[in-house]
Formats: structure tokens, C-alpha cells, sequence
């Protein structure tokens, strides 16, 4: 079967389900490193891994959702609940830009009471106070909420956004692209079926909008869940051309009510295997994400060699996996270091994969990396 998976990626075929099920279940780890590397090359050659310095923020821990694999959320009686005003992010950001972001990553949970002018206040002041920063906001499931308040269709929601100067969003919320997973995961169900995540990112596509890809695995998913959802992403890829890159990283069960219907959390032998199927599967995606910040430092720069081409952001301030009880931080030396020390060439970029800065010096002596 790796014969016939190798020819077909010779020849530039696409996978199909089988195949990535037997990558995913069956194939030798260290077979897949080659195989995806190759593919890595052909998507983006040089020897360049990209990152972006960011930071990731987030305006409210109020949410109705009460997801399960959730240790962020509050309910608005919670005693640590909290939103911010628009000027209260407006200063975090401004702190964040001290440290040479350009991009702020914002989540938030589902507030049942904040309008949709808040969500536009926070694009179009951003934009105005810090020129300088590309605003990566607001997930599907969040968009799906600004709908249900205001009443607008998901279309003119995200048109609102897009006017307020919002030009991409980040693929949270898609978890595992499965109905069957987020009956499981989800307790009431209000984060949307599949059909909801594709969709938001669908009309987000038509009205120009860039946006990523993401799954979060090793709850309570098959392996074919696994292969669904990368069938969803290639199809709407195929549709709209619209993800710039999948980024995929393993539930953090600490604190979350799921704690113990799992077992022990997936390592770095999964991960490095999701990596590289990932690569050999979503052959119209053009950037895989290997995070130093969701499996640790080392696993990053070992699927670098799986793989992946992007090491993802400096994610300054954290919060969402930090209540899951996971806390990881760097600086950009160190991301740099990083990537030097795992055989490529660091590069900045944008939020949109374009390159504005590359830093071909030799490597400097190593980080001790945790
Ligand atoms: S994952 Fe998001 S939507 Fe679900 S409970 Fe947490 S904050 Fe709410």
C-alpha cells in the first residue's frame, strides 16, 4: 500500500480516504518524513520556514457555549468573568506593539451581549490606532453568534467586518470537522454543525477574505473523523482557494470537562503523523503549520522535518491553553534559534505567508529549548 501511495504522489495524484487512512493508522513514522518532505518542496522550495511575530488576545471569557473540551469559558455570574471595552484592548494592543507584533490574533467566547458594533469598533479602531497591525479576528463560531444577535445573515456580518477593515480570520472552532464528533464535544450543540464552520469560511472566501485552516485532535475523534475533516478542508479549498494554512495541534484536557472521558493526551508520535498527513493530503493548501507553541519546542523543530513550513507565531500573551493548565512562551530570537537549529533558514511574514524579512546568518550557538 506505501508503494502504491508513493507512486501516486510521484505521479502528483490526490490521496483519498483509504489512502490517508492507512498513513494514519498503518504506515511507519519514519516513512512519512521523506514523503511529506518532498511534497513540502514542491508547495514551497526554498529551505525557508516562515513566522509571524504576534500576539494573541482575548476581549471576553463570557460564553454560552460550555463546550466541553473548553477550560477558557465563564458564565456571565462566574466571578472571573470578564469582557473588555474597546479601549481596554486598544491598550493591550499598544502595549503588544512595544514588542514588534504585526499581527494580533483575537478570540473571544459566545457573548450573548455584545452587539455586532463592538465586534466593528474593534477591527476599525485597531486599524486606525495601529496601522502597523493586521487584526487576525474572530472565529466562525463567533461570527455565527454575531449573526444570531444581530439578526444579519452570516454575508452581511462578515461584510460588516470586512468594512471595518477585518481582511482575515483564524479557522478556530472547526475542532474536528465531524457531526459525530461535535454531538460528542459540544454539549449543546450551539457551536454549529459542519455545514456552520464551512460555511462561515465560505462566504468569508467570496467576499475576499483570507483565512486558515485548523483542527484540534486527540479527544474524543476516529481516525476517520481525522480524514473527514481534511476531505471538508480539500473540497472548500478546491471551491474557493481562500485558506492560506492548515494548522492543526492536540487537545489539552486539564481543567476541561472532558478530563476524564480521555485517556492520556496524544504525544509527539501523533502529532509528526498528523504533520506530515496532513502535507501528503491537502495538496491545494500551501502552508502546514508546525507550532513550537501547542506540542512544545523540540516536536516543532522535528516536524519541521515532517512537513511542515511555518512555525507560527510568537503568541505573546496566551491565554485559552494556559487555563488548560499548558503554558509555553518564547521570544523571536528564540523562534529564530529555533528554526536555525533545525536545519532552515528563519523568515518573518505577514499574516497572509508573505515574506518580509528573511535572516540568513549562521546558525548562533544553541537554546536550551523546554
Ligand atoms: S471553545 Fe469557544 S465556544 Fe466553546 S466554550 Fe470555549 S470559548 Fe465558548
Amino acid at each position: 500500500m506505501l508503494e502504491a501511495i508513493r507512486e501516486k504522489l510521484a505521479a502528483g495524484e490526490r490521496l483519498d480516504r483509504e489512502d490517508g487512512l492507512f498513513l494514519l493508522q498503518k504506515a511507519n513514522l519514519l516513512d512519512l518524513a521523506p514523503m511529506a518532505q518532498e511534497v513540502r518542496y514542491r508547495h514551497n522550495p526554498e529551505r525557508v520556514v516562515t513566522f509571524v511575530v504576534d500576539t494573541n488576545l482575548n476581549y471576553t471569557n463570557v460564553c454560552d457555549a460550555y463546550c466541553t473540551f473548553c477550560a477558557f469559558y465563564r458564565t456571565e455570574r462566574d466571578n472571573d468573568a470578564y469582557t473588555y471595552s474597546v479601549d481596554e484592548v486598544m491598550g493591550m494592543i499598544g502595549t503588544a506593539t512595544e514588542k514588534g507584533i504585526t499581527t494580533v490574533l483575537m478570540q473571544g467566547g459566545l457573548n450573548p451581549s455584545l452587539p455586532l458594533d463592538y465586534y466593528t469598533r474593534l477591527v476599525r479602531e485597531t486599524r486606525r490606532r495601529y496601522p502597523q497591525v493586521h487584526p487576525h479576528f474572530f472565529s466562525a463560531p463567533e461570527i455565527m453568534k454575531m449573526s444570531q444577535v444581530s439578526g444579519l445573515p452570516i454575508s452581511e456580518v462578515l461584510g460588516e467586518l470586512r468594512e471595518a477593515g477585518l481582511e482575515s480570520i483564524p479557522g478556530g472552532g472547526s475542532e474536528v470537522l465531524s457531526n459525530r464528533v461535535k454531538h460528542k464535544i459540544s454539549r449543546l450543540f450551539p457551536k454549529g454543525r459542519v455545514d456552520d464552520w464551512t460555511l462561515v469560511h465560505r462566504e468569508a472566501h467570496k467576499l475576499g477574505y483570507r483565512t486558515t485552516a485548523t483542527m484540534m485532535y486527540g479527544h474524543l475523534e476516529e481516525d476517520e473523523d481525522v480524514i473527514e475533516h481534511l476531505e471538508h478542508v480539500r473540497s472548500l479549498q478546491d471551491e474557493t482557494g481562500g485558506f492560506t494554512a492548515f494548522i492543526p495541534w492536540s487537545f489539552k484536557k486539564t481543567n476541561t470537562a472532558l478530563d476524564k472521558r480521555v485517556g492520556a493526551e496524544a504525544g509527539p508520535n501523533r502529532y509528526l503523523r498528523v504533520i506530515a498527513l496532513s502535507r501528503l493530503y491537502l495538496d491545494n493548501v500551501p502552508h502546514i503549520q508546525a507550532s513550537w507553541f501547542s506540542e512544545g519546542k523540540k516536536t516543532g523543530q522535528v516536524a519541521l522535518h515532517f512537513g511542515g513550513d511555518d512555525f507560527g507565531g510568537t503568541l505573546f500573551d496566551e491565554n485559552v491553553m494556559q487555563e488548560a493548565g499548558f503554558y509555553n512562551r518564547t521570544t523571536i530570537e528564540e523562534v529564530k534559534t529555533l528554526i536555525r537549529e533545525a536545519g532552515f533558514i528563519p523568515a518573518q511574514r505577514t499574516t497572509m505567508y508573505e515574506v518580509v524579512g528573511r535572516f540568513d546568518e549562521a546558525a548562533p550557538k544553541a537554546v536550551e529549548a523546554a
